[in-house]
């Protein structure tokens, strides 16, 4: 079992704000200026994760969230709906990023896969602690996955550097270790259900080229499942014309999941990911994880 003050905290953090998002009926989204939708489940997700670690680990904890405060503070409405599903008012401070320029600096994805949410489909609660450029510990809720090595829909998955990656069902208090699949043939490839976010057609000519199946799924639910070995290949192809750099609360807490259960994870030049360049990977060109052994094939 991983033994990690830093982990547990951001286990219990995660717990918290799946209940809070639960209670998000019929979800209905605004739009971002830059054109993405919002609910009122990504905001609660973020005030609660945040207040969490703060009251668990102390008032000064850092944290780069998603969700900004100004939607709250422009749209009155919104914030007092949130307060009452939150049942408090949330404080601007939670939605105000701290630096993460040095020391340790959480960074979440409250709602990862906004649009699977709003379907009804996967998203995922992605929080990791980002300490000296590297992701050291890593959570995922994943409330509508059902992993099949845990046998029930909803699942928590836990990676801590160095201690391996561990799953639970979201009302069960075992950890079960999860390894990546050692398959280098008849491969599942996971993509972005939205198409906007990876270029199909690349991914629709390697799917062929390995004669694999191709997994269509919202958010960094793909890494859970990589990381279960239930998958083997999961692609970020950003389109030529606009090259997309990946915001870090994309791709924090996922990678280390699947690197601690076994899997590599590189962009798609094969360089490792550099959490160096602040709130986006500069440094990087899309993601290409897998399960370790067809790694080299695919590059
Ligand atoms: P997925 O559910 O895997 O398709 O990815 C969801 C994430 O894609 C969101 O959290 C967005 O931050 C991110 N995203 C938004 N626009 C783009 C884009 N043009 N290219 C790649 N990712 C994007
Ligand atoms: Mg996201």
């Amino acid at each position: 079992m991983f033994d990690s003050r830093m982990a547990e905290a951001a286990v219990t953090a995660v717990a918290e704000a799946i209940k809070v998002v639960g209670r998000v009926s019929r979800p209905q989204s605004l739009t971002k200026a830059d054109t993405s939708p919002v609910t009122l489940a990504d905001y609660a997700s973020q005030a609660v994760v945040t207040r969490s670690l703060r009251d668990q680990l102390g008032p000064q904890t850092r944290l780069v969230g998603e969700e900004g405060s100004e939607l709250l503070e422009k749209n009155p409405e919104f914030a007092a709906r949130l307060a009452e599903l939150l049942g408090f008012s949330p404080t601007p401070d939670l939605f105000q990023p701290s630096s993460i320029e040095d020391g340790a600096c959480w960074v979440l994805d409250p709602i990862d896969g906004t649009k699977g949410f709003l379907r009804g489909d996967q998203y995922a609660i992605a929080l990791a602690l980002l300490k000296q450029h590297q992701i050291k510990v890593a959570v995922l809720g994943c409330p509508n996955l059902r992993l099949e090595c845990l046998g029930r829909q909803g699942c928590l998955v836990v990676a801590v550097r160095g201690q391996g990656c561990w799953a639970r069902p979201l009302e069960a208090d075992e950890w079960l270790q999860l390894k990546t699949s050692d398959r280098q043939k008849d491969l599942r490839i996971l993509t972005s259900v939205e198409p906007a976010h990876s270029d199909d057609a690349v991914a629709q000519r390697v799917t062929e080229r390995f004669g694999a199946t191709a997994i269509p799924m919202d958010s960094q639910a793909k890494y859970a499942v990589l990381a279960a070995g239930e998958g083997e290949v999961y692609l970020r192809i950003p389109y030529r014309e606009k090259i997309h750099r990946e915001y870090i609360w994309d791709q924090a807490a996922g990678s280390l999941i699947v690197e601690e259960a076994g899997g590599v994870i590189t962009d798609l030049e094969d360089r490792p990911l550099d959490f160096s360049t602040g709130t986006r990977l500069l440094n990087n060109l899309g993601v290409c994880a897998s399960n370790g052994p067809c790694h080299q094939a695919l590059m």
